[in-house]
């Protein structure tokens, strides 16, 4: 592939090319890792930018109808939409729990939308590596919003925050009056809280599952980047399609704050930072995983049990090897 060529038709609008693209960023080919990285300073000099969304919820809650609802809307404004997936279970057993091929029908069939499953398989470091290569891929094709969907379990919430400037938690009506389990840290990641199937008979109970929500985030530390009243809790039904333009407008507002602020630079320049701690971390691993250095740790594992050596002498005669090797 010619990166100038494809580079070009990306930016063009050539959804072949971004399809096959994003192939070649799942790819773990030496070649095709180089092709990427290639193909993706070429596109970072194209200056377009997206508003990056990530969604996160359990599964059942309603992500693929709301984002259906919401692309839909989206799209009626005259916006163009993308749609990535970073699906955990994906990474474990092969099988997906987000992103087959019946989800987001309508959404689907638009022109102004393109939606790309996870691909499975591959660990999660594999899995945000190329989602986050696939948000640049995206941006450079001239799309308006990037909405980032993940189940929420395990780790993938903070793969997904630290790649969208707005992170969203998706929520059911709780039954009782407890807040459904979520955990403190993924409170303080989300900037918006959205109460879905806040219609017919659960609509009661939306109203209370939101309230409750909205006192649990007057709790939390005010952040620099966040204007008056956010981040806060708003209730929408993705079926009846309620809700959803007010809470776009809290998105635009907050986004609108942000950029005029610093902070949406700023969160883009702190998340590119962590990446690259993220790319040192894993390219290091790689290295660890290799036949020869497997070996060289099974040796100096021996010598230290067999009490030759200390375990911190064992391992800095093993970092001092490692590259070379
Ligand atoms: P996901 O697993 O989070 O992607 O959830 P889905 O979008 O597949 O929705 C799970 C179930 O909740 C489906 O039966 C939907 O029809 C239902 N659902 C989604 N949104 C709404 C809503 O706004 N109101 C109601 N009443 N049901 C909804």
């Amino acid at each position: 592939m010619e990166t100038a060529d494809t580079a070009r038709r990306i930016i063009d609008g050539d959804r072949r090319a971004l399809a096959r693209a994003i192939t070649l960023v799942e790819s773990g080919r030496t070649d095709h890792r180089a092709q990427a990285r290639d193909l993706l300073e070429t596109l970072a000099r194209s200056g377009r930018q997206a508003l990056r969304i990530g969604l996160s919820g359990t599964p059942g809650v309603g992500k693929s109808t709301f984002i259906e609802s919401f692309g839909m809307m989206l799209i009626a404004q005259g916006l163009r939409v993308a749609v990535l997936a970073v699906d955990p279970s994906s990474a474990r057993s092969g099988g997906s729990i987000l992103g087959d091929k019946t989800r987001m029908d309508r959404l689907s069939r638009e022109r102004g939308a393109f939606i790309r499953p996870s691909p499975s398989q591959t660990h999660l470091g594999g899995v945000a590596r190329r989602t986050r290569e696939a948000v640049a891929l995206c941006e450079a094709a001239g799309f308006d919003v990037v909405l980032i969907e993940t189940v929420g379990v395990g780790q993938s919430e903070t793969v997904v925050a630290e790649m969208s400037d707005l992170f969203l938690l998706l929520l059911a009506p709780a039954g009782g009056d407890e807040l459904q389990g979520v955990k403190r840290g993924i409170m303080e990641m989300a900037d918006m809280i959205l109460v879905n199937k806040a219609d017919g008979d659960l609509k009661p109970a939306a109203t209370r599952t939101c309230a409750d929500y909205s006192g649990a985030l007057r709790l939390l530390r005010k952040r620099p980047q966040d204007p008056d009243g956010f981040p806060k809790a708003l209730m929408v039904s993705a079926i009846e399609e309620n809700g959803l333009s007010e809470a776009w407008a809290e998105m635009s507002q907050l986004a609108g704050w942000r950029r005029e602020t610093g902070h949406f630079d700023g969160r883009r320049a702190a998340q590119a930072r962590y990446w690259f701690g993220e790319e040192v971390r894993q390219a290091l691993l790689a290295q660890l995983r290799t036949p020869d250095a497997r070996a060289a740790m099974d040796a100096l594992g021996d010598r230290v049990a067999a009490g030759d050596l200390t375990p911190q002498a064992a391992a800095e005669s093993m970092l001092a090897g490692l590259g070379g090797r």
